[in-house]
């Protein structure tokens, strides 16, 4: 019995996740990247409770899958060292079933694709159009000159959306959030950290997450006109951050004896205002691509898993036997439900991150300071509860009754 055909464009998180999901559900995957190849760099990604119960929804676990390390406890401090707020990581598994884990993104996205069957991930697909007429299958085709009808396109094509720009020619686009960010990877098992920890200075921020094995994915923000570069990334670091609370220097020491290109540097954009719906007729919309954040509250991959496996749940099976339920806008009519159920809360969480980012990023010093003792205010349990419509925000929505399976 022929299956539908789903085609998606993008091997990041979301199109893998969607691939995963969509193969689950019966659906033949084929996923285009451009790249020629899988990422051997990419630093690392945390993972909140909401994205592992999705993936488990799915039957990935990322932990396993991808190798990570949970640390003692999670907070934010002073450059000082002060502590400002936090929690423990086994208290937080007691609240939402699952603490927070960071993996390295490479061997995450590998992890992902290793899931899905031979040949469904085309590397070096360059997704040129999508096709998408009313009443007819749509059509992606590369610039390698391959065409593939499909019953459903899933773009998963990034922040820099084409298929963003081409169905909704109306959106104003990217925001520049003023800030630059930095990720990159070190080893230090010697170093005995045992904790998850974002440091708020000035206009400035710093972060260590454990990772399995000794080693830590740090990441550091600073107010920054876009494109804005130093000769050398490990030297600006340094310079910036050198003299914060243990064990930052000793980090930086680390990150100064690492090759250049083992420094990712970006600007920090979100998307300025929300897409008026997640999807155009047989195209779904998913991650970045659909509601690009700001990375303040770990949640843009997050999101992204959550909207693949949702977006697979709401579809038909790809096998379901019978009539093909496409006729009947099957396809179409899940694909609304798919904006019923994520467009709110995925843009809810895009201006949460952009305040958070706002706050992290106070540069005067009464602002800072005044920031600094509000935060410090709140109790810790309150502030945990703070995260509960995050962490425990993923719901899987009803399906129509005549596609349960
Ligand atoms: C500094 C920083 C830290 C972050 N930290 C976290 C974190 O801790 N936790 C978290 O959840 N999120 C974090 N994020 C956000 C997270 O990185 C993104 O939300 C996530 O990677 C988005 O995944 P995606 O699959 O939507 O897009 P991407 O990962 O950008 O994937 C898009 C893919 O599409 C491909 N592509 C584009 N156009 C085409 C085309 N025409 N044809 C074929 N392929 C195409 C690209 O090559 C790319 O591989 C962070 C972001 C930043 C900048």
């Amino acid at each position: 019995m022929p299956k539908r055909h789903a085609v998606v464009v993008g091997a990041g998180i979301g199109g893998l996740t969607a691939a995963i999901a969509l193969h689950r559900r019966g659906w033949d995957v084929t996923v285009c990247e451009r790249a020629p190849e899988p990422p051997a760099t990419g630093a690392g990604i945390g993972l909140a409770p909401n994205a592992l119960r999705a993936l488990d929804a799915i039957g990935v676990d990322a932990a396993r899958a991808a190798g990570s390390a949970i640390p003692d406890t999670m907070g934010v401090r002073r450059p000082d060292g002060r502590r400002l707020t936090g929690a423990g990581t086994a208290e937080m598994a007691a609240r939402y079933g699952t603490a927070p884990i960071a993996v390295p993104r490479p061997a995450f996205t590998a992890a992902l694709a290793a899931a899905l069957p031979p040949r469904a991930l085309r590397y070096g697909a360059d997704v040129t159009t999508v096709d998408d007429a009313e009443g007819r299958r749509p059509t992606v085709r590369t610039a390698e000159g391959s065409e593939l009808p499909a019953d459903l396109v899933v773009a998963a094509d990034g922040i820099r959306s084409a298929l963003r720009r081409t169905y909704f020619p109306g959106h104003p686009g990217l925001h520049h959030l003023g800030e630059t960010a930095w990720r990159t990877i070190v080893d230090a098992p010697d170093l005995g950290i045992r904790a998850m920890s974002e440091t708020w200075g000035r206009g400035e921020r710093f972060g260590i997450t454990p990772l399995a094995d000794g080693r830590f994915y740090l990441y550091a923000t600073a107010l920054a006109p876009a494109g804005a570069r130093s000769d050398d990334a490990r030297a600006e670091l340094l310079d910036r951050f050198g003299s914060w609370h243990d064990p930052i220097p000793a980090l930086l020491e680390r990150v100064r004896r690492l090759d250049p290109a083992d420094v990712l540097q970006n600007d920090l954009h979100d998307l300025a205002a929300p897409l008026p719906r997640l999807h155009h007729g047989r195209i779904a919309w998913v991650g970045d691509a659909a509601h690009a954040m700001a990375p303040n509250l770990g949640q843009g991959g997050c999101q992204a898993i959550e909207d693949a496996v949702v977006l697979a749940h709401l579809l038909p099976a790809g096998d379901a036997p019978g009539p093909a339920p496409d006729a009947a806008g099957a396809v179409p009519a899940a694909l609304a439900a798919y904006t019923a159920a994520r467009r709110d809360r995925t843009d809810a969480v895009r201006r949460r991150a952009r305040r958070v980012g706002r706050l992290g990023a106070l540069r005067h010093p009464l602002a800072a300071a005044a920031r600094d003792t509000a935060v410090r205010a709140v109790p810790d349990r309150l502030a945990l509860r703070g995260m509960d419509d995050l962490f425990n925000g993923f719901r899987l929505p009803g399906r129509h009754p005549a596609e349960q399976r």
